[in-house]
Formats: C-alpha cells, structure tokens, sequence
C-alpha cells in the first residue's frame, strides 16, 4: 500500500502508525546500509555506542511524542549540557548566569542584565535583522565574540551577518545558574541506542536496505498507492530548478587509552582557529564506564554531490528556492514529503515525529 523512501524518523513513524492503524502492507526503504537515518548509533570495538551522525539528544515539550517514544524504548536521564571551550577558557552552555559569570564576574541577574543592556547599547541594535545581531542584543558583544561567531562561523561557512536570526534562538538564553541546553518538559537518550528504538517500529514492515530510490523510481512507484519520500526535496525534482544548499559534516573518531577524554559528551570549541566545531565523547551520554573512550571530531562543510546533506541551509536565498520546490512537490499526485530532507527544515528529532503523527492523521487515517 505504501512505499516509504528513507528509513529515518518521518518515514519509520509513518511506517509505525500506518501499519498499527490501518494495517497498511507497507515497504520502506534507504539508500544505506542501516535503519535510523541520521539518529542512528552503533556499538563501536571499545564497547561505546557510536552516534555515527553525531550527536542526538532526544528532548520534547509535547508529550503526546514523548508518549510515543516511550513504547519503543526506556529513555535514561541524560541533560545535554555542552560546554564551550574559547581558547582554552571554559564556558557553560546554553547562555546562562553560569556563562555571565565566568565571562564578567557578575553574581546577580540585575548585574547581567545590565552588562547586556549596555553591550547592546553600544552596538546600536534595536532590531535584530541577522544572526549577528540577534546573538550581541541576546547576550552582548563579549559572548558573541568568543562564544557564536566563531562557532557560526565553521559551523555554517557563512558570516553571522548573512544567517537567520532564528538559528540562534534556538538556545535558550537563562538568568538562573541553569545548564540544561533544552527547556523541554522531556529529555533523555533511550538506552541501548537508538537503533534498537527504531527495530522496534518496524514490526511489520518490510525493511529493504541499500536501494537507491530515485535511480529505480518507476519500478518502486509501481509497488504501491502512495510514496512517502523523505530525501533532498530537489533530487526529487532532478534539481530542475537549481540545488539547494546543505551543509555536512564529517567526522574524525578515535579510540584514547582513557577512560575520560574531556569529562562531558560535548566540548564545542568556539574560536575561529579550531578547524573542528566540537568534539564529542560518547559514552557520556549514556554514563558509561568502559576502560576506555571514543571521541569524534566535528567538522562541518559545504555540501557537494556525494557528500550526507545534514543541514538546510535556510537563509533567504535557498528560502525562496524551496518555496518554488514545495509547490511542485503539493504537485506531485500520490506522494507525501517529510522529513528534515523532504521539507528543507532545520527539524529536531521531536518534531519530525510530531509532523510524521500529523501526517498519518490527516493523509492516511
Ligand atoms: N551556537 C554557537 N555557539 C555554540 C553553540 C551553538 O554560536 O557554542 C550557535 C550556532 O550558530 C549554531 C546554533 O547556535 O548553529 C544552534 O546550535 P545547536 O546546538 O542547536 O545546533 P545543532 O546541535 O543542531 O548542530
């Protein structure tokens, strides 16, 4: 009844809920090797579950998704916590009177609040039409200076000056002594890894791996009554009206003789020089004693054909690109798109959930 193109969360949620609800014969499948998309984990020699697409940190305020992922996995209590390593000076992460106060000295919320007025202040901002200036009249000049410009910068390959101004509000900005990066009602990593969460969606449903959807379309199409897609919206189209940009990122993993590289899962390093953004340890999220430890270096680049897309790049110019793609793909009879990759949106893992249970509830109920 449906062919599901991408093994990830959108389409192994609909895949989940289409053959509980409707008992739909359902086929997904994914160009890779693995089920999980990019939330997907593996057990590395060393005993350390590897996130092979970096890291994942599952966290929702909707508690219906929260519901959701509980019947497929026990979540453990992991608070991401990243902390921000500029030059050597350490920094608490998401910006909050810990960061205030290793930055300036300040005790009180006041006494922040004002150091912040007044960088802002100085720089002139009242309304923020840019990354950059969203970041100086969040947290002032000092912080954006040492702790997002150069992160920003490696990050998406772009000044501060040509980015979004949503991007950085995605961090919550605290005047308590609070380190919790997400203000979400939940959080956790399910144990044993996310790959074990997703086996257990996919009762039912016939998984097929290493097939390359858009090379063998019409044979795939044939199959079924609907195609769900979940790939880059424009490789769909044959990029006939131009390629969007994405960003990717690679990774440098490493086994170290030590049971504790850098004490927390994830160190950014904030400063324009590290060619890395950040470096993950990955047995601390899950608490792990193992003798000895994985890490993986974090670098992040421009995406070119053969390269995994990862980010949307969702500045104005691919903006308007995809509003012309998203027409041709409400165009397309019988085929329903999602996903991070399917819709270019900078999605979190909750929310492709919410979207992928929205779906089914309008689309195939
Ligand atoms: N950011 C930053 N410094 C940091 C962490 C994040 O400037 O130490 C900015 C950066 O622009 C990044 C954005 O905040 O793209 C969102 O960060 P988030 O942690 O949500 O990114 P993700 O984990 O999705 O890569």
């Amino acid at each position: 009844d449906l062919v599901i193109v991408g093994a990830g969360l959108f389409g192994l949620t609909v895949a989940q809920q289409a053959v509980e609800h409707t008992g739909a014969r359902v086929h997904i499948i994914d160009i890779r090797d693995h089920i999980g998309g990019n939330a997907y984990d593996r057990l590395d020699g060393a005993g350390v579950l590897i996130h092979q697409y970096g890291p994942h940190i599952f966290h929702t305020n909707n508690k219906a998704v929260w519901q959701y992922v509980n019947q497929f996995a026990e979540f453990n209590r992991y608070t991401n916590s990243p902390v921000a390593n500029y030059h050597g000076e350490i920094y608490n992460l998401p910006f909050n009177m810990n960061t205030f106060n290793r930055m300036w000295g300040v005790v009180t919320p006041a006494e922040a609040k004002a150091k912040i007025e007044q960088q802002r202040a100085e720089a002139g901002i009242t309304e923020p039409k840019n990354l950059e200036e969203q970041a100086i009249s969040l947290v002032g000049t000092d912080i954006y200076e040492k702790l997002i410009k150069g992160y920003t910068g490696k990050q998406w390959g772009r000044p501060c000056t040509e980015l979004p101004a949503f991007i950085i509000k995605r961090l919550p900005v605290r005047f308590t002594y609070d380190d919790n990066y997400f203000n979400a009602l939940y959080q956790g990593i399910p144990n044993g890894g996310y790959t074990a969460m997703v086996e257990n969606m996919l009762e039912g449903t016939e998984v097929r791996l290493n097939v390359d959807y858009l090379a063998d379309r019409e044979a795939l199409n044939a199959l079924a009554d609907k195609v769900v897609y979940t790939g880059p919206v424009d490789a769909y189209f044959d990029y006939r009206l131009g390629a969007l940009q994405y960003r990717s990122v690679r990774f440098e993993t490493e086994t170290l003789d030590t049971d504790n590289y850098q004490g927390n899962a994830v160190v950014n390093y904030t400063d324009a020089e590290t060619p890395y953004t950040r470096i993950i340890e990955h047995k601390h999220f899950e608490f792990g004693t193992q003798p000895k430890t994985v890490i993986s270096r974090e670098y992040s680049a421009e995406w070119k054909p053969g390269d995994e897309p990862y980010y949307p790049v969702n500045d104005e110019k691919n903006g308007a690109l995809y509003a012309e793609y998203r027409k041709l793909a409400d165009a397309e009879p019988g085929v329903i798109f999602g996903g991070r990759l399917g819709e270019y949106k900078y999605y979190d893992m909750d929310k492709v959930i919410e979207a992928a249970l929205d779906v089914v509830g309008r689309e195939l109920a």
